[in-house]
């Protein structure tokens, strides 16, 4: 993620887009009796043609993760984010159903306007980057192709975070609406699905390290120590914390625990609120580029990516108007 998040940002506006909207996080399920099946094969990419419609017949979901290569203090992997949000969807297609989206390890990194890599956060380069309209365009065909594959909801996660998330809830806000689509779409940050006390979204800090331990233990090395917080060289975080914590892959594992706990609650909601449409087809590849250019248009200063790094210092806040207020 980057790295001048706070908790609040990451946990505000977590909802799901469309006709299901829930405020505040519910109850994670309790004491399942009967242990869920796990799949052995999730990705869309890995299947033969029978096993991906025979996925999608009962659990016509779709998980699309995002995230990229970025510094993650001395001690992670550079592809965290992306390992991370990965590795979260798999499990949870593997244990609720699901078919996962094919991979696309690049995101939003340094911006015009917002010198993350010179000024701010991550200092050096090394970060698979891509501007910001060309991450949200791809996001928005990546949505009408489960649209079109007949998909009933889409889950689109996002392990590198700090406010884009919420242009991408926006762009699935506007796909719904512009369309007319039964789609159901759920779009968040993956640390807004964490359900562990005193652990949230950071950087390179005790959550993401300790995750990625949980996922994929070999791709840390904690006696690579970091040299100071928030700014130097690789972006990393001393260890343990003032409190005396490090990350572990202990906790790591009920973070992610509760993540997919989190998750199955989404699935079910989503489809549960799915009603189909009589004959309805996503829209054309051309249809979606004119969706993509009335969206641009209209919201592209609105979008979190869009902020300069003045109006950033000054905690501005380009607050959506609404969609009629845009003449939608
Ligand atoms: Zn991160």
């Amino acid at each position: 993620m980057h790295g001048n998040v706070t908790r609040r940002q990451v946990i505000q506006g977590a909802a799901l887009v469309g006709a299901v909207v829930t405020t505040g996080q519910p109850a994670l399920s309790q004491g399942s009796s009967a242990a869920p099946p796990v799949r052995p094969k999730v990705r869309w990419t890995e299947m033969l043609p029978d096993e991906l419609l025979e996925a999608i017949r009962p659990h016509p979901i779709c998980y699309c993760a995002y995230g990229l290569a970025e510094p993650h203090g001395p001690y992670c992997a550079l592809g965290l984010d992306w390992i991370k949000a990965e590795g979260i969807v798999e499990r949870a297609a593997r244990q609720h159903g699901g078919v996962v989206a094919p991979s696309f390890a690049w995101h939003v990194q340094d911006r015009p306007y917002f010198d993350w890599l010179g000024q701010r956060g991550v200092r050096q380069t090394l970060c698979s980057a891509i501007p910001a309209d060309l991450w949200l365009r791809m996001a928005l065909y990546q949505i009408r192709a489960i649209d079109a594959r007949g998909f009933h909801g889409g889950v689109l996660i996002t392990g590198h975070y700090g406010g884009l998330e919420k242009d991408l809830r926006l762009l699935c806000e506007y796909y719904r609406r512009r369309t007319g689509s039964p789609l159901q779409l759920f779009a968040a940050a993956d640390a807004e699905l964490i359900h562990v006390p005193g652990y949230a979204g950071d950087h390179a800090g005790i959550t993401e390290t300790s995750q990625l331990m949980a996922l994929r233990p070999k791709l840390v090395d904690l006696s690579r120590k970091a040299e100071g917080w928030p700014s130097g060289r690789w972006a990393g975080c001393d260890f343990p914390l003032p409190d005396g914590r490090s990350p572990n892959a202990e906790i790591g594992e009920r973070i992610v625990a509760s993540q997919i706990a989190r998750l199955g609650e989404i699935q079910t909601q989503l489809l549960a609120a799915f009603k189909p449409r009589e004959n309805w087809q996503a829209p054309s590849l051309t249809d979606a580029e004119s969706i993509w250019h009335r969206f641009e248009s209209l919201t592209r200063k609105y979008w979190w990516c869009s902020l300069t790094l003045e109006e950033n210092d000054q905690h501005k806040d380009l607050t959506f108007p609404g969609w009629p207020a845009l003449g939608e």
